[in-house]
């Protein structure tokens, strides 16, 4: 099956009872049984519901995974990744990681005791630099956010496979469309599904497919223990997101392109951060891994001021937090998204006051470039 098709057919789709198309929203939370533990599968929606097992199948099949599983956010999905790990354990990660995954990891986390060393893992010797007696896994975001930085996954996981470590990646960014890192080694793929995969700005989840049963059966005792599962009506919004996942991503790609080159020779953006562009450090890699580069892109306009003027008059970018949705939306990394990243490690990783992020949604594209030149101009 390709891709796209698997995105319409892939996991369990419609119902046999009725012959409906789509797999019902199975708003329950109990089960009957006919005698003690004679049940059809389910007993309680927080240990599996349909309608997300539906989806939890669908998500397995499109990363190539052996099992999938859905969470009430990204972020609930990242913690229950991690609560996999003891006390005293190490994790290697991304220095420009999700701000959310650096505060979960940084500050809530680390008060049950995992540690974590955040390294630029688009450098690969800094990956194995910061291997320690008790690492455990090695989490790469790749693009990252807001740089679009790419850290090679096939080659990170060698180093993690040679040390016997876990290699989580987020693939946020890339999609399931584009990327599927559990084909280049990976063990664990997570997903903040509130973006493309959802892909409407209607749905906050988290989605994470694992590569094996021992890690299928730790982290379904996990899901089930700390229960930050998505309800049945979130989860069939996901599955309907799905179906166009592949039509959104590749338009998205063709919108992208072209306001890269408007903004490349704009004279007022002073860099612009795109893996697809030949320019960026990590062109070659994105390439290799992936089968597009998605509809992130990055400016620097220069100063705080030019940013909000740019913010305050464009019409069709809306200013939000989020990506990854049929609406464009723009935002200044500085003072939204990576606010919780302290102003010392935000410099030290090149998010200036003047950076401005975009997420290039569906609307005709002309309107797009339109409607940056505008707000680029000199007033
Ligand atoms: C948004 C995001 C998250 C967190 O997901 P939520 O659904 O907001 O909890 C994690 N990683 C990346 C890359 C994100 O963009």
């Amino acid at each position: 099956m390709k891709r796209k098709t698997m995105l319409i057919h892939g996991g369990i789709s419609g119902d046999p009872a009725t012959g409906a198309v789509s797999v019902p929203i199975y708003q329950v939370s109990t089960y009957k049984q006919d005698g003690v533990g004679g049940h059809k599968g389910f007993e309680y929606s927080r240990t599996g519901n349909p309608t997300r097992h539906a989806l939890e199948e669908l998500i397995k099949e499109v990363e190539g995974g052996h099992a999938g599983f859905a969470f009430g956010s990204g972020m609930a999905a990242i913690t229950a990744v991690v609560m996999l790990f003891n006390s005293g354990d190490h994790i290697v990660l991304t220095d420009d990681v999700y701000g959310g995954t650096y505060r979960v990891i940084a500050k809530v986390l680390n008060r049950f005791g995992i540690e974590a060393t955040f390294v630029d893992t688009s450098n690969l010797e800094e990956i194995e630099k910061a291997i320690k007696e008790n690492t455990k896994a090695v989490y790469i975001e790749t693009p990252t956010n807001p740089l679009l930085k790419i850290t090679d996954i096939r080659e990170a996981a060698k180093i993690a496979k040679r040390h016997r470590l876990l290699t989580i990646v987020d693939n946020t960014f890339s999609t399931p469309y584009w990327q599927n890192p559990i084909e280049l080694g990976a063990d664990i793929v997570l997903h903040s599904a509130t973006k493309y995969i959802g892909g409407h700005s209607d749905v906050v989840a988290g989605l994470v497919v694992v590569n094996s049963e021992k890690l299928a059966e730790e982290l379904h005792f996990v899901q089930n223990s700390t229960g930050g599962v998505l309800g049945p009506q979130d989860s069939w919004l996901l599955m309907r997101g799905m179906k166009t996942l592949g039509i959104r991503m590749e338009e998205t790609e063709v919108n992208t392109k072209e306001i890269v080159a408007f903004l490349e020779q704009h004279p007022r953006v002073h860099k612009v951060y795109y893996p697809g562009l030949s320019i960026h450090p990590n062109h070659e890699i994105a390439k290799k891994q992936a089968r597009g580069f998605g509809g992130m892109v990055s400016f620097d306009v220069g100063s705080e001021e030019n940013a909000d003027k740019l913010l305050r008059k464009v019409k069709y970018f809306t200013l939000a937090e989020s990506l990854g949705a049929v609406e464009s939306l723009i935002s200044v990394p500085a003072r939204m998204t990576h606010a919780s990243i302290p102003k010392e490690r935000r410099a030290a990783l090149g998010i200036t006051d003047g950076l401005v992020r975009i997420s290039v949604g569906l609307e005709d594209v002309e309107d797009l470039i339109d409607d940056l030149k505008q707000g680029l101009e000199e007033e």
